[in-house]
């Protein structure tokens, strides 16, 4: 019989990193976040869009077309490319099988890298806070330099309701710890690395007696 395509993970299936049998009542589900949605999927496109539409908006208005091309080229190197490589590569969900994320963010970039569970290097923290400056700066120097005044402010407010959101709602029960805005405290990592083991070996946890 062929295969059924899920769009996402099943709920009551333990991810691949999971030695648990069932989800069912796990402490660690109602902490972090093991499973993904469709409507996490729009929240987070809902959330992330005004600011990047302000960002073109400004990038087009004072450079004009071959700029916001160039943004535009940007934003796939860095969020289907960089960041899947120095960030969500050590993720819990990038061990899933197949060739693709499917989560709340950066759903259907590609895996072309192996999976590589525990802390993220220096190197690797450098190069995804550079490309993430380098992704939101940029309109941000083109809004300066045009004095765009308005379109600055804008900007400067989506950007922030975008960042708190983020933090606020996200970050705070993601599973994949070694990403530097990763707001899970050390206590409630305890129930999901209990569960997983391999995770729990890669950042070096131990269960105390
Ligand atoms: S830790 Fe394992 S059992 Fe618990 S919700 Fe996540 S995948 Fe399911
Ligand atoms: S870190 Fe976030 S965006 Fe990356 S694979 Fe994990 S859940 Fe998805």
């Amino acid at each position: 019989m062929k295969a059924k395509t899920q769009l996402f993970l099943d709920p009551n299936q333990p991810i691949a990193t999971c030695t648990a049998s069932t989800c069912r009542d796990c402490p660690a589900g109602k902490i972090v976040h093991c499973h993904f949605h469709a409507a996490e999927l729009m929240q987070f496109i809902l959330m992330v869009i005004p600011a990047f539409l302000i960002a073109a908006a400004g990038i087009w208005r004072v450079g004009g077309w071959p700029w916001l091309a160039g943004w535009f080229v940007l934003l796939p190197l860095y969020f289907g490319g960089l960041e899947i490589r120095v960030m969500c590569s050590h993720c819990p969900h990038y061990a899933e099988p197949g060739n693709s994320l499917k989560c709340w963010a950066n759903y259907g970039a590609p895996k072309l890298w192996r999976y590589r569970p525990g802390p993220m290097s220096k190197t690797e923290n450098f190069l995804f806070f550079s490309g993430f400056i380098l992704v939101f700066g940029m309109p941000l120097i083109f809004l300066i330099l045009g004095a765009a005044w308005f379109l600055l402010m804008v900007y400067l407010f989506s950007l922030a309701a975008f960042w708190s959101t983020l933090i606020t709602f996200l970050c705070s029960q993601c599973m994949n710890f070694a990403c530097p805005l990763n707001h899970v405290s050390k206590a409630n990592r305890q129930a999901f690395f209990k569960r997983n083991p391999s995770v729990a070996q890669a950042w070096g946890w131990k269960e105390k007696e």
